[in-house]
């Protein structure tokens, strides 16, 4: 049995990025890895949907160039180029960790580790031993107990990273992150995509509001809705699939060349033999405290597996708020305040409370709006759908932000360092933002 200070299971950016800042703190780390580096993250997430994002923006661009005075003939897409341009960046950013890890004070052990008892963990023949080890084992998509989940064209995220081919007609089951992100990209690329969701609106976690400016941009685009809509099953018709579902009583049906499930995920925790630790855990994932510890103390679960934040940026801070207890520091990221995005043509992106949490909360809150056709940067763009709606509580504090619109996802964390700071809307109002530029719609929505 090999004893060290830390074992990590999972090098996805809870995994890795902990492993990296325990070495630099110069703690001896066996960091467990069955796949790739990277998780989900880098391999089947984040990085790869981001570059067909990209490419999904600039065919965008080309066919939108006739008013910006510019003339472009034969605008072609070749998906198969698009995915080795998404290998070329996923490789790079692999060769980047792979490097960062070579630390002295690190051992990457290839293979799949389950628990012996509370602070021992099994790869194949090998034995670790340590008094802190972290679960970031991650998640995997889910799939609905339906007829027909199991037909060679019903997919997830993970298999639409590698199609050689634009499918004509696209249905995507369910409206949340994932699915709209493969929406709206594979609407740019050519499909015919139709969504389906079984909540009244789509992301369901989000501001009502924005949801729904979303949806109705998502709709001007091309793409079809169908919200409230349960599906009950997926049958081969004519070589192709036909989705039913039931949206209020009535029976409705989409027929596609390609369907792709995106209804969540499920904490990875087959196979950890957790259990054998006594290590708390239910179908939402590992149970934690706010230090990310579980039941057994010395063992912690961070990202994906303890279904509290299912984000990589998450994922990265709660390892640093472990890795800040088991050093004893003062600083440790906040995990109040966590941003997300959402990466459609156009961005969402949101922090803090929504005006429906707020409201549940019994919160007095108010909301300030302003949109982006008002704005001379995304004028100049031709990027003028959009809104930045900012939330404050009686002493006009920021509680929350929520915007749709292009670069969303960077505006955000102005907002997020207000709430972080306790600002209040006049420290906004009174900074003088850069003319012409997007943040001026955050200054806009405060005055
Ligand atoms: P993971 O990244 O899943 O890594 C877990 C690792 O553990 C894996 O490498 C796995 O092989 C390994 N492992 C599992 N079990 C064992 C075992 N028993 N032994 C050894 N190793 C094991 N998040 C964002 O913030 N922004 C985005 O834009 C974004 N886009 C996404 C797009 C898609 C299509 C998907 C699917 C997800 C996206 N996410 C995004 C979510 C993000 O990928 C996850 O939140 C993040 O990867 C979670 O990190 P993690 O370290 O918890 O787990």
């Amino acid at each position: 049995m090999k004893s060290t200070d830390l074992i990590i299971i999972g090098a996805g950016p809870g995994g890795y990025e902990t492993a990296i800042a325990a070495a630099k703190a110069g703690i001896e780390t066996v960091l467990i890895e069955a796949d790739e580096l990277g998780g989900t993250c880098l391999n089947e997430g984040c990085i790869p949907t981001k570059c067909l994002c990209r490419s999904a923006e600039l065919l965008d661009n080309v066919r939108e160039t006739e008013k910006f005075g510019i003339g472009v003939d034969n605008v072609s897409l070749s998906l198969p180029k698009v995915m080795q341009r998404k290998d070329e960046v996923v490789g790079q950013l692999k060769a980047g960790v792979d490097g960062l890890l070579r630390s002295p004070k690190i051992t990457l052990v290839r293979g799949k580790a389950h628990f012996v008892e509370a602070h021992t963990v099994a790869v194949g023949e090998e034995t670790y031993t340590a008094s802190n080890i972290i679960i970031a084992t991650g998640s995997e998509s889910k799939f609905l107990p339906v007829t027909g989940v199991d037909s060679p064209g019903v997919i997830t995220s993970r298999e639409m990273l590698e199609l050689q081919e634009v499918p004509r007609r696209l249905c995507v089951i369910g409206g949340g992150v994932i699915g709209l992100e493969f929406a709206s990209i594979f609407q740019s690329f050519g499909s015919e995509v139709t969504v389906v969701e079984y909540a009244k609106e789509v992301l369901p976690a989000f501001d009502r509001d924005i949801a729904k400016r979303l949806r109705t941009a998502l709709k001007h685009r091309g793409i079809t809705f169908h919200v409230g809509a349960a599906v009950n099953g997926i049958h081969a018709a004519d070589g192709a699939y036909s989705v039913t579902f039931d949206a209020a009583g009535k029976e409705g049906s989409v027929t596609a060349d390609l369907v792709l499930m995106a209804v969540g995920r499920a904490p990875r925790v087959q196979g950890l033999e957790l259990d054998a630790a006594g290590i708390s855990y239910s179908r939402r994932g590992i149970e934690v405290d706010a230090h990310m510890q579980t039941n057994v103390p010395g063992v912690y679960a961070i990202g994906d597996v303890n279904g509290l934040c299912p984000l990589a940026h998450a994922a990265t801070a709660q390892g640093r708020v472990v890795l800040s207890r088991i050093l004893g520091l003062a600083e440790a990221p906040d995990l109040t305040i966590v941003p997300a995005a959402v990466f459609t043509v156009p961005e969402v992106a949101t922090v803090g409370l929504t005006e429906e949490q707020a409201a549940a909360q019994k919160i007095e809150c108010k909301a300030h709006k302003a949109f982006y056709r008002a704005n001379g940067k995304s004028l100049a763009m031709g990027s003028t759908d959009g809104i930045v709606k900012i939330l404050t509580n009686e002493e006009e504090q920021v509680i929350g932000a929520h915007i749709m619109g292009a670069h969303a996802a960077d505006l955000i964390h102005e907002l997020a360092l207000a709430m972080q700071m306790g600002a209040k809307l006049s420290q906004i109002r009174t900074l003088i933002h850069a003319h012409p530029s997007l943040s001026e719609i955050i200054h806009e929505a405060a005055l």
